[in-house]
């Protein structure tokens, strides 16, 4: 019978993404109603160094897949040891984070498993037996309660949406033997963005869209650099070759939920809405009056992004002293 949540981690060289704590979070949260232990899952090469980490938030077992084939981060790798985990930890449910390896990650492992999924999910709940999962639809116009039906229910939660509470307890590690076939993936080629603060994880992000008018995006790193936040772009700055993809926020870019969110010279469309809507405060600088970004935000700047944003780094440098 299956027993307990289980809580897929992720890792970069050696350090937890924040979602993994999120996740194993929201795993004690959901096993201290439904039963059995909070479990975590740690899968990568030489992560059994760090895979006690997850037990100062609720971990009782952590079950550690350790293999050299994890190195590359080949989805498919991962999907066979996510797979054996369950199998081993055979869990009523199992929580991932919604980030772009993970929603890779938990649309796999749900058909593979013919478990059911509830992608990209901002509350989860217990309600009776069932586990009730809150999620946004139609690009963030509605937000949907789902109920999942079947075992285990896989929920991937939306990075920064659920709360990380420490929990400490003597989580007991467990490593697990897994077995990888030859995949179809192979690594061709790997770059690595360093010292960049990944978009879906900041606390702050000060987003340039297409009213910075080049590449020249200076005044909005200089104002993402003194709020140590992460540098976002809307698809027209994209589309341009202004920034990466990587950068890209909205519908077919990446979700972002950081404290505080500053649109410079974004119009406000639908599709960049569907990815910082859940933002918990949101400024807005813009020289049009009528931009639909000022219905949206809680505090409205019209002004020309180039004066407005270096007066506000100078503001923030100087309150930082
Ligand atoms: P614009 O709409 O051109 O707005 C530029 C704004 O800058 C204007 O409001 C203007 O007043 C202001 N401005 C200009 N100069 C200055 C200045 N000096 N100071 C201050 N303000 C200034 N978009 C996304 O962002 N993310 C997505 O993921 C996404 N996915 C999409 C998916 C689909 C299927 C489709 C059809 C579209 C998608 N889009 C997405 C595109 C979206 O519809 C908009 O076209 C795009 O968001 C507009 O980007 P923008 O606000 O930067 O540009």
């Amino acid at each position: 019978m299956p027993q307990g949540v289980l809580a897929f981690t992720e890792q970069v060289d050696g350090e937890f993404k924040k979602i993994s704590f999120e996740a194993v979070s929201t795993a004690k949260q959901i096993a201290e109603k439904i039963g059995g232990p909070a479990m975590a899952a740690v899968m990568g090469s030489g992560v059994g160094a760090i895979a006690d980490q997850t037990a100062a938030y609720g971990a009782q077992r952590i079950l550690v897949a350790d293999n050299d084939a994890l190195q590359d981060g080949l989805v498919d790798a991962f999907v066979q040891a996510a797979a054996q985990l369950v199998e081993k930890a055979d869990p009523a449910a199992v929580v991932i984070g919604a980030s772009a390896m993970g929603k890779d990650i938990a649309a796999r492992l749900s058909a593979r498993l013919s478990a059911p999924l509830a992608m990209d999910c901002v509350d989860v709940r217990v309600d009776g037996d069932q586990i009730v999962a809150t999620r946004p639809m139609y690009g963030g116009k509605v937000l949907a309660d789902v109920s999942l039906a079947g075992t285990p229910a896989i929920v991937a939660i939306r990075p920064r949406s659920m709360d990380t509470v420490a929990d400490p307890g003597a989580g007991e590690v467990e490593t697990v033997d897994i077995e990888l076939t030859a995949t179809a993936l192979s690594l061709v080629d790997k770059q690595m963005e360093t010292g960049k603060i990944e978009l879906t994880e900041a606390d702050v992000v000060v987003t340039g869209g297409r009213g910075m008018g080049s590449d020249d995006f200076s005044v909005v790193e200089a104002l993402a650099k003194a709020l140590d936040g992460a540098v976002g772009a809307s698809r027209s700055a994209v589309d341009e070759g202004w920034r990466p993809v990587s950068d890209q926020v909205g519908q077919t870019g990446k979700v972002v939920t950081p404290n505080l969110y500053v649109a410079c010279g974004v119009s406000g469309a639908i599709q960049h809405l569907a990815g910082m809507a859940s933002s918990r405060v949101v400024v807005a600088i813009n020289k049009d009056p009528e931009a639909p970004i000022f219905s949206k935000c809680d505090f409205g700047i019209v002004a020309d992004l180039f004066d407005a944003v270096p007066a506000m780094t100078a503001e923030v440098e100087k309150l930082k002293g």
